[in-house]
């Protein structure tokens, strides 16, 4: 991690004490994650002409309540009046949406783009923004990532966002229905607006 460092934190902690609880909140493998993350979401941002600063700190938080525990999104869901739907889904669900009730309490950041972009980072919904896009694509292909495809989904991303986002889409579905695991209606949702022929 060394040299990492964020030019902008759109909060009133600096870049260090930003950096420093975002560690504090995971293990050294997810911490390398949200650095990639962070790193790829810049390099998508300047090939589409997006603040590279602001999808640089989008990616590198949109995992900070990723190991948060069950319990705490449960009493969260409840204490702060999300849909009482999400008590039906998993912590895979949650540490987006709900986590960005976490970001905002312990980061103090409030800048709408950035939190709507971690609520979407894991389902996508059927409108994205740039910034949607870049911090829903950087997660899937950052530099730590390994899966069959991943080599395809960068030169299809980085040639193209949109058609990144609906590889993306079709991919995880596929994984997903592979598994048998239930599918959280945006991403179906999403999937149809943005990856269906
Ligand atoms: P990560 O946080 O960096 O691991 O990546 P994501 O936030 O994109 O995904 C977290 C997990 O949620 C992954 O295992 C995805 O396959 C899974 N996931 C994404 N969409 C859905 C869905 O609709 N239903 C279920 N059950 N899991 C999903
Ligand atoms: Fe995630
Ligand atoms: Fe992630």
């Amino acid at each position: 991690m060394t040299d990492f460092s964020l030019s902008k934190t759109y909060s009133p902690l600096s870049s260090a004490e930003l950096i420093a609880k975002e560690k504090s909140m995971m293990d050294a493998a997810r911490f390398e994650h949200c650095i990639g993350v962070s790193q790829t979401a810049r390099k998508l941002a300047q090939l589409n002409g997006y603040d590279e600063d602001k999808a640089a700190l989008a990616g590198f938080i949109h995992d900070y309540a990723k190991q948060v525990d069950n319990s705490e999104f449960e009493a969260v869901i409840k204490s702060e009046n999300f849909d009482p739907d999400l008590l039906n889904w998993n912590r895979a669900i949650w540490h987006g949406i709900v986590g960005v009730y976490f970001i905002e309490r312990d980061l103090k950041i409030t800048d709408p783009e950035i939190l709507q972009a971690i609520r979407r980072h894991t389902t996508a919904d059927t409108e994205m923004t740039t910034l949607d896009k870049i911090v829903f694509v950087a997660d899937f292909i950052e530099p730590g990532r390994s899966f069959p495809g991943v080599e395809e989904a960068r030169k299809v991303s980085f040639a193209n966002l949109d058609q990144g986002v609906a590889y993306e889409l079709s991919h995880t579905l596929e994984f997903l229905i592979a598994k048998r695991a239930r599918i959280y209606p945006k991403t179906i949702a999403a999937y149809n607006v943005w990856a269906a022929e």
